[in-house]
């Protein structure tokens, strides 16, 4: 297999530019790359491509910090707003080469099978994109709640895979931003969309400024907490078969799909981490291998963010009560009663009981109630302990 720098003389390159990548290893990697390059007298220049704010555009409306990147949303997502957006005049055209290449790898080469959202290329992603912008996006704001109502934009692979920019997007945006006649909840969705980009931007920064080892929790003092490295129920959480339906369903789309509803996935990554007690990089080496999409650096911001050992560290952990949050994001049950197949016909009154869960377990029909489980723990027992687990940590 040819080295980078053996590509660049085939292709009688004189300079070579690479997009950042956030991941540690993979920036040390491009880091020494660069450093052979330049060595071998090629200009080399690793851009932050990915992001549609680079990172030192945001740190440079810091007062404080010299420079440095943001840990903390609110103050990033309003610097991240104030930046001049001109649109892009420029376009890169590349000159055809003649480089030989090896076949690509299939994904059934690393087990994978082939879904839907395998077929990608730039035409699938701006098709995706002018989709969505047509008409869905200005249901963004309910659908980031909803998992069984409108659907989010399902951009995540595309941008992490770079089938399309976020640049790109947040243009597109911005272009139907400046129509005069939108009405001001649709402007609202809009703005709500570009700030998932933004949120996107945030993790990106966090992982360029407070670059360190990706498993280690940006928060100091939690590098110590001792969450779990595995609980007997780790195999129900990851199976979808934990008796919280709003849980199980969630990862049973992932299982099925590759993907997973955003606001679902906080309550997942609550249940491993708090009602298990189970460690963080568990649940994002799980998913890690589900996901259709490749981002280390957004997986890591991500799952430190909902165990509560990474950015915007608030004074107790976010927990999420599984049944109430069901009832909230899913009222009709749509969603649950979509991924798990045998609650498809489950009255409501399963799902929304007025006791527990387990009492609910009897609204079920009988050859139902065999094959789903009753709730495998009690949350309120499970987030009381992992609180006074927490509480001691934190006071010792
Ligand atoms: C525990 C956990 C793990 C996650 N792991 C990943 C991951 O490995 N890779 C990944 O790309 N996203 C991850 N996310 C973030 C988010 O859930 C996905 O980006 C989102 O589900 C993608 O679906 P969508 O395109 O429909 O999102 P939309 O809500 O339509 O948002 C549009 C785009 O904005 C960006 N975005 C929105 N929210 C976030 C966020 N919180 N963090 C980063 N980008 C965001 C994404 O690029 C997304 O495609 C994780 C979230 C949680 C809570």
């Amino acid at each position: 297999m040819p080295t980078a720098l053996g590509l660049a003389r085939e292709a009688g390159a004189e300079s070579v530019v690479c997009s950042i990548d956030y991941d540690p290893a993979t920036l040390a990697r491009q880091r020494e790359l660069q450093s052979a390059l330049e060595e071998a007298g090629l200009r080399a220049t690793l851009v932050h491509d990915a992001p549609a704010v680079a990172p030192e555009e945001t740190a440079a409306t810091r007062r404080e910090g010299g420079g440095r990147g943001y840990r903390s949303l609110a103050p990033y997502l309003a610097a991240w707003g104030s930046q001049p957006r001109a649109p892009r005049e420029a376009r890169v055209r590349y000159a055809a080469t003649s480089l030989s290449s090896d076949a690509l790898p299939q994904p059934s080469d690393f087990g994978h099978s082939v879904r839907s959202s395998d077929a990608a290329s730039e035409e699938a992603a701006r098709a995706l994109v002018d989709a969505y912008l047509a008409g869905p996006v200005l249901a963004y704001p309910a659908a980031r709640l909803s998992p069984g109502g409108e659907p989010t934009a399902r951009l995540s692979a595309a941008l992490s895979f770079g089938t399309i920019a976020a640049r790109t997007v947040l243009e597109r945006v911005d272009g139907r931003l400046r129509d005069p006649f939108l009405l001001a909840e649709e402007r609202f969705a809009l703005r709500a969309f570009a700030q998932a980009l933004a949120r996107r931007d945030f993790f990106l920064q966090l992982a360029w400024f407070f670059e360190g080892d990706s498993d280690a929790p940006l928060q100091d003092r939690m590098r110590r907490f001792p969450f779990a490295p595995s609980h007997p129920l780790l195999e129900a959480w990851s199976e979808g078969r934990t008796g919280f339906p709003l849980v199980d369903a969630g990862m049973r789309q992932l299982r099925a799909t590759g993907w997973m509803h955003p606001r679902v996935r906080l309550i997942s990554a609550s249940f491993l981490c708090f009602d298990l007690g189970v460690d963080w990089r568990v649940g994002r080496a799980l998913w890690e291998r589900e996901l259709e999409e490749d981002d280390d650096a957004l997986a890591t911001g991500n799952w430190q963010w909902a165990a509560g050992v990474g950015a915007d560290l608030a004074q107790f952990p976010r927990i999420y009560n599984p049944t109430k949050q069901a009832r909230a994001l899913d009222p009709a049950a749509t969603y649950m009663r979509r991924w798990i197949a045998e609650l498809a016909s489950a009255p409501a009154s399963y799902f929304f009981p007025a006791r527990s869960r387990a009492s609910a377990q009897l609204a079920l029909p009988l050859y139902t109630a065999c094959n789903y489980p009753a709730p495998v723990l009690r949350h309120d027992v499970a987030a009381r302990a992992f609180l006074r687990r927490y509480a001691e940590f934190v006071s010792a």
